[in-house]
């Protein structure tokens, strides 16, 4: 029997192949979970659709823009009505406005800093809110973020991600507090750097991958099935002891003092 055999989960945030939430899916697929996948809007829907499709069964999908709460209460009922409750939830969305990531951070608007913390920090918190009960009824599940060691250090142009990420890291210990006693996990994943659509946003992201490559102590990047494969740990049954935690999966950069 696979590890997440008889499991049901929703992902959140996958815009293309190469998001990191697809491997994740991929690879909770692979370990026979049940999964629904979700799409921000109409726009990206025919992507998730075609990746969807390459899946057997195949994944339900639901539209949830995470910054609107209507949709979050949505995908909670559809899960609901279909599946009568969830075992585990992905939450790989993350947004700040381009300008937030161009100009200095000193110079970061009202709007754009509001805007990168509800869609990339809060968001996790509205679907943790929605989708505990529905964990609950199960006996227990695992939520999952993704996060970069931007929260904690600083690295040029990603900016007030660094601060959402930061907020992120902080929910994900104050979640694991308040739903622990119902069994449910939250933990998050820092993934070292890899070229997706949402690092695209980054200017001068190569050289970080560069940078990375040159002193991490496994001297390359990761790939995104390094990180699908420690999300099935932190979902399944051999993470069950673990929550509140940020697992690093970057080939070791963050030991290095330089
Ligand atoms: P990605 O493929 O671009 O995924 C980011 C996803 O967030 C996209 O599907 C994006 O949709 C979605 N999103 C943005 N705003 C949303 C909203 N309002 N509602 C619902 N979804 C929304 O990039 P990724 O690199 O795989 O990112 C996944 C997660 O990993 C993010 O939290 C990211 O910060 C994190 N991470 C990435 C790296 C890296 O180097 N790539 C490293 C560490 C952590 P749109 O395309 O429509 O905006």
């Amino acid at each position: 029997m696979s590890t997440l055999t008889g499991k049901t989960g929703v992902i959140v945030g996958i815009a293309n192949k190469r998001s990191l939430a697809w491997a994740i899916a991929s690879a909770a697929h692979g370990q026979g979970a049940e999964l629904v996948l979700t799409y921000q809007n109409a726009r990206l829907k025919e992507n998730v659709e075609e990746l969807a499709a390459t899946l057997s069964p195949v994944p339900r999908l639901v539209p949830c823009d995470v910054s609107v709460d209507a949709e979050i209460a949505a995908l909670a009922e559809a899960v609901d009505a279909a599946h009568g409750g969830l075992d585990f939830l992905v939450h790989g969305a993350a947004f700040a406005p381009r300008e937030a990531l161009d100009a200095p951070f000193v110079q970061t608007g009202r709007e754009a800093f509001r805007i990168a913390l509800d869609v990339s920090a809060y968001s996790l918190v509205a679907l943790a809110n929605a989708t505990a009960p529905l964990m609950a009824r199960r006996g227990g599940g695992s939520v999952l973020t993704l996060t970069y060691l931007g929260a904690e250090r600083v690295f040029p142009n990603y900016n007030v991600m660094g601060v959402a990420k930061a907020a992120l890291e902080a929910s994900v210990r104050y979640l694991a507090s308040d739903l622990g006693p119902q069994a449910i996990r939250v933990n998050a994943i820092s993934a070292g750097p890899v070229k997706t659509l949402a690092a695209a946003g980054v200017s001068g992201f190569s050289s970080i991958l560069q940078i990375y490559r040159d002193r991490a102590p496994l001297r390359r990047n990761i790939d995104t099935s390094e990180v699908a494969d420690a999300a099935v740990f932190l979902l399944g049954p051999a993470g069950r002891g673990i929550t509140g935690e940020v697992l690093m999966v970057d080939a070791g950069y963050h030991v290095m003092g330089m």
